[in-house]
């Protein structure tokens, strides 16, 4: 009995005809969330990772003129020989930022420097690794060459008038670099969501204070608080909450007042402690959901005036798979950002595990690459919905789908990479 309950340490978490599924959970989390609407102007080096508001056309071309895309010599192609080598004459240098003033005749041609813009009467840049230099000084070049060789072409990355960047674009570093060409020095973007939560249960203690017996210290706020730091979102931390309806009530309207979502941890369930659902009918709106997943099967969604709530359950692990399952899209969202799906990639199981059908279930896996490049995982140990350790030491969740019936040592699994792990 003992050894029974050490190898197996979560509540048993049975199959729930009543429960709802996960993409069903998502649509109704998508139908539900508005987006926030006040954006602000910021200098463009503030504006990574924040959402784009107004698509972004180009004022001109880029590059804006034909230049050089290699260090080497421009020449009128219909002056070299067809088929032979060709002597030229060099009659000056074109540096990137200093054009070449004059025009070039035939039998002529121009040093170049890469980004030089292209000088009158050429078409075509040769390397200088297929040039050589005659003992008379001349150019000395072979045939084969085409119009337009190692020229960039106007307008070939950006043409004037085009969409850069559409609205509700997470900004991206390449995305800073693509307005800074254009010349951009700021960009209107939403304002971030400001993001309240707080923890739940007579259990918690903070750390720093003694433990005393029948105490646990309060985990989820830390391991939410870091989560909600990888976002661009501005956090307010309301601590812990006893579990009594009054004190749930306080912090719920204090917490609707100051934040575009509440999160909280713990009192989702239908124990007697469990206050989340009777604050949240008399404050707000409420929609209790039992999502056909594992682990993270409560989930209490609603909203308190213009606030969104999430009440995420209490077991730490549940705490994290539920945030980057239903609280991740949630925020982007809110955020006013397009709605991406997080990527999957296949793995090969390096062991069986035992599901039933129904649900889908996030594992946690440590994936790495096998010798010929191709991902592999294998579990944490322990998967209990307690057991965070499983979770700090994976880098992904093994998300195994509803229709799956258990894995066999070697079958392909879908993998999720955390977003924090590398
Ligand atoms: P609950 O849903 O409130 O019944 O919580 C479920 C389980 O998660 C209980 O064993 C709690 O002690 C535990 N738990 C709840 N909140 C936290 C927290 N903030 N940190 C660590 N464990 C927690
Ligand atoms: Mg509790």
């Amino acid at each position: 009995m003992t050894d029974k309950i050490s190898s197996d340490p979560s509540c048993a978490d049975p199959f729930d005809p009543g429960s709802i599924s996960l993409f069903a959970a998502l649509d109704r989390i998508e139908q539900r969330v508005v987006p926030v609407h006040a954006c602000e102007r910021l200098p463009l080096r503030e504006c990574l990772n924040r959402v784009n508001n107004e698509a972004v056309t180009s004022p001109h071309n880029i590059p804006p003129l034909p230049n050089s895309a290699m260090d080497g010599f421009a020449v009128a192609i219909d002056s070299l020989e067809q088929n032979g080598v060709t002597e030229l004459e060099e009659i000056g240098t074109a540096y990137a930022g200093h054009p070449f003033s004059g025009s070039c005749a035939r039998g002529q041609c121009v040093r170049i420097m890469t980004g030089a813009l292209i000088p009158e009467g050429t078409d075509a840049v040769i390397m200088q690794e297929q040039a050589e230099t005659s003992d008379a000084g001349n150019i000395r070049i072979d045939f084969d060459h085409r119009v337009g060789e190692n020229i960039r072409q106007a307008g070939e990355d950006v043409k004037q008038g085009e969409t850069v960047i559409e609205a509700g674009v997470r900004l991206s570093p390449a995305d800073l670099g693509v307005l800074a060409s254009l010349g951009l020095g700021q960009l209107q973007v939403k304002r971030k969501p400001v993001v309240a939560f707080f923890s739940t249960g007579d259990e918690l203690v903070a750390v720093g204070e003694p433990l005393e017996p029948g105490k646990i210290y309060d985990s989820n706020r830390y391991s939410l608080h870091g989560m909600l730091s990888l976002l661009p979102v501005d956090i307010i931390d309301l601590g812990v909450v006893r579990d009594d309806l009054e004190s749930m009530r306080e912090v719920l309207t204090r917490a609707s007042t100051q934040a575009d979502l509440i999160i909280s941890t713990g009192g989702v369930s239908v124990g007697e402690a469990d206050y989340i659902k009777p604050a949240l009918a008399e404050l707000g709106t409420t929609e209790f959901w039992k999502i056909a997943i594992k682990p993270g099967r409560p989930l209490t969604f609603g909203q308190i005036g213009a606030s969104i709530f999430m009440g995420l359950p209490g077991n730490p692990v549940a705490v994290m798979v539920t945030f980057s399952q239903f609280v991740v899209p949630a925020i982007e969202v809110l955020s006013g950002a397009r709605l991406r799906r997080p990527a999957l990639f296949r793995a090969r199981s390096l062991e069986a595990m035992r599901k039933k059908p129904g649900r889908y279930e996030f594992q946690r896996g440590i994936a790495t690459l096998d010798e010929n490049d191709r991902w592999q995982v294998a579990k944490t140990g322990k998967q209990g919905s307690g057991i965070l350790t499983s979770m700090s030491r994976a880098n992904c969740f093994i998300v195994l789908p509803d229709d799956n019936a258990g894995v066999e040592a070697g079958d392909e699994v879908s993998i999720q990479f955390f977003n924090w792990s590398n």
